[in-house]
């Protein structure tokens, strides 16, 4: 039978009781580089760990069930998962870009990708016919590469649409699904490609280890990222591995807590007289809100704002004490993140000033905590 997302979280696409040696639940740390051979011409399936891996397969497949994939990769850090997707591209490709990506995406693309001979737009990809407008105007374009909601800015894209595009110019659909993670929206169901994750964010939730992940709805594709895989060697190690499979165990709960508590801030931080903007798609009158309902099955937990001056950014994040003034995302504990300085440091200031990634602007990723407690914090560090 086909098991729900929260069951999925747990075990998988389907595991018997005793799936694993002497019957254990969780998953054994397989914590070997090499695996011997019963005979010759003969082999476990596992011959050393860079091809593969028992506990990472595990999680793999455990990841391929949440995402709906025919294959998923387990990488060493997000950024080595984009850097994996890159490597499927011939020279001289062209990505049409969602314009705020995560800055880590924007750097990988220009020191690394421009140098191999790619190309990249930046524009609001919330924007279907500038998208259209983008990908006619140059006929180099390979790929449409979207994050939604976007980083910072929090705009949402359509996918279906973004699927019409990829079908009529014959392109890739490629989406970083990190902001809501594959339990609250399944980019694969609208035709996307190539999803990819940040592991190191909700997936993780515990901000105790770094992971990434490339999943894909294409037996093609999977056979060549598995063959680039196994030759760059970028994927995650046997600990890790167990890392993140017990933290997806709680992916459900974690984002059911943490995305109520984000709703309460977000309508919070809208009546407090120093916060001048509130993004967050879980309002009804932010503009992606009717998109994302079609597309995703809830908001996330990822909240900007603009406050009125940049005294009071910096007072905030000085003083918050259960918040924590630190990068990343996705985690049980809440952390405040100053984009300008910290994730978005490597956009040029033209394009920051563009976007409104300014001296004004927070970035709020909501925890499990108790949310009046998170709410006490905020109120004592905007006094
Ligand atoms: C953090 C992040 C990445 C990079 O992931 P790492 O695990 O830090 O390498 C990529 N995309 C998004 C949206 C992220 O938030």
């Amino acid at each position: 039978m086909d098991y729900r997302l929260e069951t999925r979280c747990i075990h998988g696409e389907r595991r018997s009781a005793d799936h694993h040696p002497f019957g254990a639940l969780a998953v054994p740390i397989y914590q070997t580089a090499t695996f011997s051979h019963p005979g010759v011409g003969r082999s476990t399936g596992y011959d050393y760990t860079r091809s593969g891996n028992p506990t990472r397969e595990e999680l793999e497949k455990t990841m391929s069930a949440l995402e709906g994939a025919c294959d998923t990769i387990a990488c060493a850090t997000g950024m080595a998962a984009i850097s994996l997707c890159l490597e499927l591209f011939d020279k001289d490709a062209r990505f049409v870009c969602s314009e705020d990506l995560y800055g880590g995406s924007v750097r990988i693309f220009k020191e690394v990708g421009e140098r191999r001979g790619f190309s990249f737009s930046y524009i609001n990809t919330s924007d279907v016919e500038a998208v259209e407008r983008e990908i006619r105007a140059h006929k180099d374009t390979r790929a449409l590469y979207i994050e939604t909601p976007s980083n910072p800015m929090m705009e949402v894209t359509d996918l279906a649409a973004m699927r019409s595009l990829a079908d009529q110019y014959n392109l890739c659909l490629i989406v970083d699904n990190t902001f809501l993670s594959p339990y609250l929206q399944n980019p694969i169901a609208f035709g996307a490609d190539l999803v990819i994750h940040s592991g190191s964010k909700f997936l993780n939730g515990h901000n105790d280890t770094l992971a990434g992940f490339v999943c894909t709805s294409r037996p093609e594709l999977s056979e060549r990222l598995r063959y680039l895989t196994k030759t760059i060697g970028a994927n995650l190690s046997p600990f890790d591995c167990f890392l993140l499979a017990r933290g997806i165990k709680t992916l459900a709960v974690r984002m059911e807590r943490q995305q109520e508590n984000a709703a309460r801030i977000a309508r919070w931080l809208q009546t407090q007289p120093k916060v001048k903007q509130v993004y967050y798609v879980g309002l009804p009158e932010h503009p992606g809100y009717e998109t994302n309902c079609r597309q995703a099955r809830g908001a996330g937990s990822m909240i900007s704002f603009r406050v009125d001056t940049e005294a009071t950014a910096h007072r905030l994040l000085e003083t918050v004490r259960l918040i924590s003034y630190a990068e990343s995302l996705g985690g049980v504990e809440s952390l405040i993140t100053y984009p300008m300085l910290q994730t978005h440091a490597d956009l040029p200031q033209k394009v920051r000033e563009k976007l409104g990634i300014t001296e004004d602007f927070l970035r709020l990723s909501v925890g499990i905590e108790n949310v009046d407690d998170l709410i006490a914090d905020l109120t004592q560090a905007l006094e």
